[in-house]
């Protein structure tokens, strides 16, 4: 840990005065047609250290960042603002042209005044324009207080840990073995496949699943780069990107014994995979008829079903209709359907669901001309490429549609015994409404998708989950497959309900993402972490009863003035710069790098500096 930033005296003195530039951007009039961008450019030349204030239309194209570049040669600036678009577009941008321009990266401030000026207060171009004036000040004031900043290096492990050997954690793993990268792929079960080996005939190609399931397998048995550990759990991890320290309980030993191994990782992929939704007691009669079954049974019914019968079978009996019923456990409505033991429903969308009842319905259909079938939906999303043709298909072939609203799901009834028919209740909305009863020999319940079990990772690396609890990535689009904890990628099911080849392709992009962060050696953080001054610590030890991370801060023994004294030490690598610790301080001895509470107070300073002409 050499390389790891040390405890510095903070220095907050300013050299000299500071030049500053501010450019201020139209963003195509998404600004300017709200905040008055030329005034705002006229009045910001007035606070104290700004040499150039400009307007560009869109200050993020070419041109717009050569100006700074140009301006930074000619005219001595050291530190940039920037007031454009959000941070999260932008400030990457503007930090390279400032870089490439040979100024520190961290001298430089983003101020939003789009969704934060123009966009938020659209109807009082005066009041947006005051605050964009207001918010560039508190930039320039914090700048003036700013001291360059290096990026914290850290030693890279080129090394992965895939948690999962479903589906996603083979592909990842396959994908980064490829590329020579060497995996550890740890699974809880015996075996590899994860779901496939429970599933029959997959949409939307007809492939059996066990042929999917051992493609996929070879690739990752023949691989020598990849360490597979079944009967294997993690039990604890810490650490960060780069450098994650794993311990791995399994029966991995020479004579098959209980052992735990322990690794050091660079990249862990969250292929956990989620647990099928189990109905509760009663729920459409689950459990209390033994012809009351899952989509997951029913799949391995339909697999083993034997000879030429043109009745589907099951318990020795002809089974003569059978009624498909979607949602169980998905887009559950409140006061309708029983919370779970955390007193949540699951108000999403399972997605995997109507392709798996249409596929099972019109296999049945085919396979058993006899068997009547009936699917009561309330919508039919199969939106994939070639899924609606199941659904045209399963029309085609004589299967009968019944629409119910979430409010008001089918009742499943039985009274004559275990042998005899089911009799479902729904009020038909494809029928306007009528109240009908079926009766049907069999039920299937298309379940949906709860999140796998990972808390033990989830608990120690203290990994965001999304409303539905399944893990939470960083951003939708932009970045799909990364959780907010450095290091940490997503694959597959863990993240939310996909089909295999969503799945497939999300481990694919998590494995190129794993893949980029081992093309170097050593792993960059932003600065953005806690700094100790050691002459202020008094050893208190307060900032440590509020770090929420591990390893974050410890308190050190050193040597001062021929004492041993205790002084807080930060890990760069595990703190995330929340500022916790600053807060509690009774000394003041501790900061976060480029948040520093001098900086704070200019910015304060700065919001208040009355800049604002009685012309606006
Ligand atoms: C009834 C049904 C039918 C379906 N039919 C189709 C279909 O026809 N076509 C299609 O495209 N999709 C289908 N799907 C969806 C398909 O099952 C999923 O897309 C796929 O299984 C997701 O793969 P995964 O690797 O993300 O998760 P999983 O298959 O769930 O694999 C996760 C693996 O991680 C392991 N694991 C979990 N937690 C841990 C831990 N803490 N430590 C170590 N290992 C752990 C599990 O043991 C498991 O092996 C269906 C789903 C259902 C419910």
């Amino acid at each position: 840990m050499e390389s790891m930033k040390q405890e510095t005296v903070q220095d907050s003195a300013i050299p000299h005065t500071p030049r500053v530039g501010v450019y201020i951007c139209r963003c195509g009039g998404n600004i300017s047609d709200v905040v008055d961008t030329d005034h705002v450019a006229e009045i910001c030349r007035l606070i104290p250290g700004v040499a150039v204030s400009k307007v560009h239309t869109f200050m993020c194209s070419d041109p717009g960042q050569q100006t700074i570049s140009d301006d930074i040669r000619q005219e001595k600036l050291d530190r940039v603002v920037v007031a454009s678009c959000s941070p999260f577009l932008h400030e990457l941008t503007f930090r390279g042209a400032v870089m490439r321009s040979k100024m520190n990266p961290y001298l430089y401030e983003h101020v939003n005044i789009r969704e934060q000026c123009s966009w938020a207060h659209k109807h009082d171009p005066r009041g947006a324009t005051a605050k964009a004036i207001q918010l560039i000040s508190a930039a320039v004031g914090k700048l003036s207080h700013s001291t360059p900043l290096e990026k914290i290096r850290l030693p890279n492990h080129r090394r992965a840990m895939v948690v999962g050997g479903g589906p996603a954690g083979m592909k990842v793993a396959a994908d980064l073995a490829a590329c020579g990268i060497p995996v550890v792929l740890v699974e809880r079960s015996d075996r590899l496949g994860g779901k496939l080996p429970i599933l029959n005939r997959l949409f939307p190609n007809g492939q059996a699943a066990t042929e999917l399931a051992a493609k996929l397998e070879s690739q990752v048995l023949s691989n020598p780069k990849i360490e597979v550990l079944l009967k294997s759990e993690v039990t604890t991890v810490s650490g960060f990107i780069g450098n994650f320290e794993v311990a791995i309980h399994g029966d991995f030993g020479p004579s098959g014994h209980a052992t735990d191994i322990h690794t050091t990782v660079g990249v862990i992929v969250m292929a956990t995979g989620f647990k099928p939704y189990v109905p509760t007691d009663g729920e459409f009669n689950f459990k209390r008829h033994p012809a009351v079954v899952t989509t997951v049974d029913f799949n391995a019914l339909l697999s083993k079903q034997k000879g030429d019968a043109r009745t589907f079978q099951f318990d020795g009996r002809c089974i003569r209709s059978i009624a498909f019923i979607h949602c169980v456990g998905s887009r559950q409505v409140d006061g309708v359907h029983t919370p779970a033991v955390d007193g949540r429903i699951n108000t999403y969308c399972s997605r995997v669901c109507c392709t798996t009842v249409l596929n099972q319905a019109l296999q049945v259909r085919q396979r058993f001309p006899d068997t009547r079938v009936y699917d009561l939906h309330q919508d039919i999303r199969t939106y994939g490429r070639g899924h609606e043709e199941y659904y045209t298909d399963a029309s085609r072939a004589g299967v009968v549609f019944y629409r119910y609203h979430g409010q008001e799901p089918p009742e499943v009834t039985n009274t004559n015994g275990p042998t005899s028919p089911l009799r479902i209740s729904v009020k038909d909305y494809l029928s306007w409404g009528e109240e009908l009863e079926i009766e049907a020999d069999m039920v299937v319940l298309a379940v949906g998708m709860t999140p796998g079990p990972c808390e033990t990772l989830v608990d120690q690396l203290k990994l965001p989950r999304g409303e539905d609890r399944f893990l939470q990535e960083i951003h939708p689009k932009l970045r799909p497959v990364e959780i907010s904890v450095n290091g940490v990628l997503l694959a597959g099911t863990s993240q939310a309900p996909m089909n295999i080849q969503e799945t497939l392709a999300a481990a694919g992009a998590a494995a190129v993402k794993a893949r980029a962060m081992f093309t170097t050696e050593e792993v960059e953080l932003n600065p953005y972490v806690a700094e100790v001054d050691a002459h202020l610590c008094e050893g208190s030890g307060a900032c440590l009863t509020q770090c929420e991370y591990d390893g974050a801060l410890a308190m050190v023994e050193i040597l001062q003035d021929g004492h041993t004294v205790r002084k807080a030490h930060v890990n760069a690598g595990l703190c995330v710069g929340c500022g916790a610790c600053v807060a509690v301080c009774p000394t003041q001895a501790i900061n976060v790098s480029g948040w520093r509470i001098d900086q704070y107070d200019a910015m304060v300073d700065g919001l208040v500096r009355d800049l604002t002409p009685t012309t606006i």
